[in-house]
């Protein structure tokens, strides 16, 4: 018998779109065996009787220590990732703007400083070009060598800085594919943006609902129609952050029948609420750009998420304070745009997914986990129950009935968007590279064991087979 040696038995494990009654065993960081470990041995074993047990989950799209529309979020690196954990997240992504005037390394070592001592779980980083100078261009290859290779640009926040041209866009996604990357981007077009909200907010429109009609469905379509001509220009490969669009889903699902190399996340608020939100007094707390969409809308991203058009579901996780979502409390265009999520996505995916029987549990965990590790260049390390891979696993009792409200999560925010939702489903426990980090209530784990992913991509998405 192994020291650090760890057996989980009688489990119904998901393992790749299998799904039965297996033990795992696990030595030191790993996953060493899957199967009927019946004659197996180990220094410390747990009855997984009735319970499902899944890969931790992956969210590769997270803000912490955000700098935006005059703020700052409040998930830091351990905040952070502590109410990760507790949502069964055991590796994420963060993005990383560059400063402006820095350079794109600066992306990295900045975050390097902040997760210094801190994060709780496995991180990596997406730097985000604001600048695209000839030096930060001629730095793309390095922060991919560096275990970066996913990079970022939005479309819009000229105000805030962060506004890429299309130009521009097609320059870097040139030098990103070649160098073995991958360009995110934020997709909504600016100009309509910069349209809608004077003339909205000079008729006195300025209540949260406003939001959604300065930014509807055709803004997010435009943009998307233009990434995908930019992805048949240039060959290069696009990933398109926060889809909420009906029509742009259709627009991706085109470019990849065309063999363009196009593909789209959605996150969980889209799927969980409707822009009804904002038409409520505290409307300002679901405010988040692309905004929520109407029940048509949600149930086609739904479709999309079972037919594969949408990869995989992240967060998009922004958790600003009270007090500054207050600051579009009469005015929608000077609300933070953002919901914080990183807690909430396993359970809720689950509960308004699996359980609702929108998505078969293989799916779901693809979505939350093996898809979000495949695409960014984290698999067969994580995302997956493999032999070999990291032992990052969470046991889950798909019995259990919860109410989430603020009180049951432990985001680092005074305020919460989920509120009085009946769950299906509950994480019982959460490990991490064979450490037993989340038991019931209690994390067991000390800020600074994570570690930096660093991540490498994949062949290319080549259209059809
Ligand atoms: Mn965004
Ligand atoms: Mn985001």
């Amino acid at each position: 018998m192994q020291t650090g040696s760890m057996l989980i038995r009688g489990g119904t494990a998901v393992v790749g779109h299998t799904v039965s009654r297996c033990d795992l065993l696990i030595q030191g960081e790993h996953i060493t065996a899957i199967g009927d470990l019946a004659e197996a041995e180990a220094e410390t074993e747990f009855d997984a009787d009735g319970l499902l047990v899944l890969p931790g989950a992956v969210d590769t799209h997270v803000h912490f220590n955000d700098v935006f529309m005059n703020t700052v979020s409040v998930h830091d690196y351990y905040t952070g990732t502590l109410a990760a954990a507790f949502g069964g997240v055991t590796s994420i992504v963060d993005f990383s703007n560059q400063v402006p005037g820095g350079s794109l390394a600066k992306t990295l070592s900045d975050k390097e400083e902040e997760a210094e001592g801190k994060a709780l779980i496995d991180w990596g980083v997406h730097p985000v070009i604001t600048e695209p100078t000839d030096e930060v261009l001629d730095e793309i290859p390095r922060v991919v060598d560096e275990g970066a290779p996913t990079i970022k640009c939005y479309m819009t926040y000229r105000e805030d800085g962060l506004l890429v041209e299309d130009e521009d866009l097609k320059r870097i996604v040139v030098r990103l594919t070649e160098a073995g990357g991958m360009l995110m981007l934020h997709a909504e077009d600016n100009d309509m943006i910069e349209e809608n909200v004077p003339r909205l907010v000079s008729s006195g429109k300025t209540a949260p609902i406003y939001h959604a009609r300065s930014k509807p469905p055709e803004v997010e379509t435009e943009a998307i129609r233009r990434i995908i001509q930019m992805a048949r220009e240039t060959g290069g490969r696009f990933f398109i952050v926060h889809l909420a669009s009906d029509e742009g889903l259709e627009l991706v699902r085109l470019a990849r029948e065309e063999g363009l190399d196009v593909t789209a996340e959605t996150c969980t608020h889209y799927l969980v609420f409707t822009e009804q939100m904002l038409e409520r007094e505290d409307g300002i707390k679901w405010i988040c750009s692309p905004p929520l969409r109407d029940r048509l809308i949600q149930d086609q991203l739904w479709k999309g998420l079972q037919g594969g058009s949408i990869a995989m579901v992240t967060s998009d996780d922004a958790a600003y304070s009270w007090q500054a979502k207050l600051h579009g409390i009469d005015r929608f265009d000077k609300c933070p745009n953002g919901i914080p999520g990183i807690e909430t996505r396993l359970h809720l995916l689950y509960s308004e997914g699996v359980a609702k029987g929108r998505l078969s549990l293989p799916r779901f965990v693809e979505v939350i986990s093996t898809a979000p590790a495949r695409l960014f260049g984290l698999a067969p390390r994580k995302g997956s129950l493999t032999m070999g891979a990291d032992a990052d696993i969470v046991l889950f009792d798909p019995e259990a009935r919860w109410t989430m409200s603020r009180e049951r999560l432990h985001m680092a925010t005074d305020w919460s968007a989920y509120e009085d939702i009946e769950i299906m489903g509950r994480i019982v426990k959460v490990f991490s590279r064979g450490e037993l980090i989340i038991d019931a209530d209690q994390c067991l784990a000390a800020g600074g064991r994570g570690r930096y992913l660093h991540r490498r991509l994949g062949p290319t998405f080549r259209g059809p087979k």
